[in-house]
């Protein structure tokens, strides 16, 4: 069943399958009618036999018998044909004439049979046709117009008998005859409306529960297998292939830059690309190859048997993987736009271990990375190195919750100095006290708390313990503070009020808290950003933009945002004498900044000579080893606000309050 079809065919679809239950109720009674009928037609007409004249006893007799038959056969051939909801209509028909050619063979009966100048003979026959109306309404009531015809054919003949007769008895019974026509019609009508509404309401539950089993087991907006039913195959699949001595494959496909399309055309447009790459996909595969969406823009194909041993099923599982490539050179067109889409793919064979679906899907994921990372529209295999990778990953995560929990993290912080000598700020830089190897960089957990999302409860923490520092140096040296923010931490919708309720808990100025954000986060949303960026330094705390070069930075929106600082990364500012590339570059950046009327910070400065040539062009702070390492925070209390001077051998240093 597909549920993605419009209401208006669901309906109409759930009408038909109705319908075809009340043919199915009505040819389900055939037997009994069909065999009870000629029984009773039998005995009625030895009963008649003195009375009614032969010729039309057996004219009688043949038609029952002949309807009898044909009612049969139309059994047999529902029966056969097993009817889908789309023959309904050809089988409502047939309903109906089987119950019309009943009803007018009995019909006859009131005239045919009926023996004016015998009473009890009459009796016989009001009796019976009175039972097998009965009979009839019980079983034909399913279809209405079905009864209502029987009704009428069978019972006027006999009222107009009754009537003919020109007796005040026969005047009364024919009176009666069309109230009991008027009751069972009634009855009739009550019956097929409660099976009707039973029959709508199984029909309902039956829909509904079949509707659960697909969402559970398929994807919303492609139709595609979700995770659940692609773990549920691949287990299968994994075991058949240890039976049978058969390798697979598990390839992991992700869109390159879906976001871009999600973020300029809109989430709509995203959709219709998702639910057209799905059907290319699905449309290129092998019957018994599977096509599964796991959420957003990642897809895993699922391809079984292709290879007796490794080296085969490789070449295989790489020329599907060339061929999906294939499938994205031509372009989606949707909705007036033309767009190019490319894929990452990570691949991987199974069963080469005792792996299960999920180890599986982590290294397609992992090999899928790899492909990205090498510059994205390629595919790569999963290697055993990249394992190893995983495994450190896998153990940094788990780690690092643990680390949370118990308190391992601290804030180490590197002085910021003026161009005058002074320390008029410091960044917060977190640091991990693993009790077995020592401390680690955040340059290990920072990109796996971000994968995670453990980089929520890690930035929270480091906002919280930054703020609480600012307030301890406040009675020493007020410092402003720099805190890292990463761009998911900044994306969170509760952001902007956690960083106001910091400020009110720790009883900060926010003139001392500066959050460092990177060009990824503002290029991410820039409208969002913006906003985000305008309520927080409507609460005076100040931006500063890290690692500024690195990104794809364009004048047009550096002039909207609400920044105060550009810090040159560290990657240019280490070779400037060297290098007259990132020379000319940081002297730009430079230039650039003092235009717009914001501030440069250069960060890794290590050498007098770096540091000469930055004065030199304009840049008036400085962060890096020269000055301090990062220190521990009782360290940032001890030195007071500045550097002893045989520490900082370029710059004399003060100790000056900003
Ligand atoms: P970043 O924000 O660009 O921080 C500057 C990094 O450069 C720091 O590395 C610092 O120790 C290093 N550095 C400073 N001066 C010098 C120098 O003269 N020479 C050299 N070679 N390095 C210098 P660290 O502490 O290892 O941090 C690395 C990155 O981890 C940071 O880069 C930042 O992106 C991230 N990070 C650190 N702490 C946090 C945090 O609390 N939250 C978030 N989201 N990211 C953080
Ligand atoms: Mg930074
Ligand atoms: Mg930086």
């Amino acid at each position: 069943m597909n549920i993605s079809m419009d209401n208006q065919t669901a309906k109409n679809g759930g009408q038909s399958d109705i319908l075809l239950e009340q043919v199915r109720l009505v040819f389900a009674s055939v037997p009994f009618s069909a065999t009870f009928i000629p029984i009773v037609s039998v005995l009625l007409s030895i009963l008649l036999w003195d009375t009614v004249g032969h010729e039309a006893i057996l004219g009688w007799l043949s038609a029952i018998m002949l309807v009898s038959l044909f009612r049969w056969w139309q059994y047999w051939r529902f029966q056969a044909a097993q009817p889908l909801p789309e023959d309904t209509e050809r089988w409502w028909r047939q309903a109906l004439l089987g119950a019309a050619l009943s009803g007018l063979s009995w019909g006859a009966s009131g005239l045919l049979l009926f023996a004016p100048e015998s009473m009890p003979d009459q009796l016989f026959l009001t009796f019976l046709l009175v039972g097998v109306i009965a009979a009839a309404v019980t079983t034909l009531s399913a279809l209405f117009p079905a009864i209502m015809f029987f009704l009428l054919v069978t019972i006027l003949p006999i009222t107009w008998s009754f009537f003919s007769l020109g007796t005040n008895l026969g005047t009364v019974l024919a009176g009666l005859f069309l109230f009991f026509m008027l009751l069972m019609l009634k009855t009739a009508y009550r019956l097929n409306s409660i099976l009707a509404e039973t029959l709508t309401m199984r029909h309902d539950k039956v829909m509904a529960e079949a509707t659960i089993h697909h969402q559970a087991l398929y994807d919303e907006l492609t139709d595609l297998p979700n995770r659940r039913m692609l773990f549920d195959h691949l287990g299968q699949e994994v075991a058949r292939s240890f039976r049978h001595g058969y390798l697979g494959a598990i390839l992991f496909l992700d869109l390159d830059n879906f976001k871009n399309v999600n973020d300029s055309l809109g989430h709509a447009l995203g959709d219709k690309l998702l639910k057209a790459v799905a059907q290319r996909l699905s449309q290129r595969l092998r019957q018994e190859d599977i096509a599964a969406r796991l959420g957003g823009d990642e897809f895993v194909i699922l391809l079984s048997e292709i290879g007796k041993d490794s080296s085969q099923a490789s070449v295989r599982a790489q020329r599907v993987a060339s061929e999906i490539q294939q499938l994205f050179l031509e372009p989606y067109r949707i909705d007036g736009h033309t767009l190019y889409v490319s894929a990452s793919i990570g691949i991987v064979l199974f069963p080469l271990d005792e792996s299960d679906p999920g180890d599986l899907l982590q290294r397609a994921d992992v090999a899928m990375y790899r492909a990205k990372e090498d510059g994205r529209d390629r595919f790569r295999f999963f290697q055993p190195a990249m394992q190893k990778a995983l495994d450190t990953r896998l153990t940094i995560e788990k780690g690092l919750r643990k680390a949370l929990e118990t308190d391992q993290l601290e804030l180490y912080y590197q002085p910021q100095v003026k161009a005058d000598g002074n320390i008029y700020g410091a960044e917060a830089l977190v640091r991990w006290q693993h009790p077995e190897r020592g401390l680690i960089s955040p340059v290990e957990f920072i990109a796996i708390a971000e994968e995670t999302g453990l980089i929520y409860r890690l930035g929270d923490w480091v906002l919280n313990a930054a703020c609480e520092h600012i307030r301890q140096l406040s009675a020493v040296c007020p410092l402003v503070v720099s805190v890292n923010i990463s761009p998911k931490q900044f994306r969170e919708p509760d952001f902007v009020n956690r960083v106001r309720d910091l400020i009110v808990a720790h009883r900060i100025d926010p003139k001392l808290l500066h959050l460092e954000i990177t060009e990824s986060t503002v290029l991410d949303n820039i409208e969002q950003t913006i906003e985000r960026m305008e309520a927080i330094k409507s609460l005076g705390v100040s931006f500063a933009i890290d690692d500024f070069g690195t990104g794809h930075s364009s004048l047009a929106y550096l002039k909207r945002l609400p920044i105060e600082t550009l810090k040159i990364d560290r990657s240019f500012v280490s070779d400037i004498v060297d290098d007259p590339n990132d020379a000319v570059l940081v002297e730009t950046i430079i230039v650039m900044a003092k235009h717009l009327g914001l501030r440069t910070i250069a960060e890794g400065v290590e050498t007098r000579e770096v540091l000469a040539f930055l004065e030199e062009k304009g840049c008036h702070n400085f962060q890096g080893y020269l000055f301090s390492r990062p220190v521990p925070f009782q360290a940032l209390m001890d030195m007071g606000g500045s550097l002893l001077p045989d520490e900082m051998p370029a710059v004399k240093l003060v100790q000056r309050v900003v």
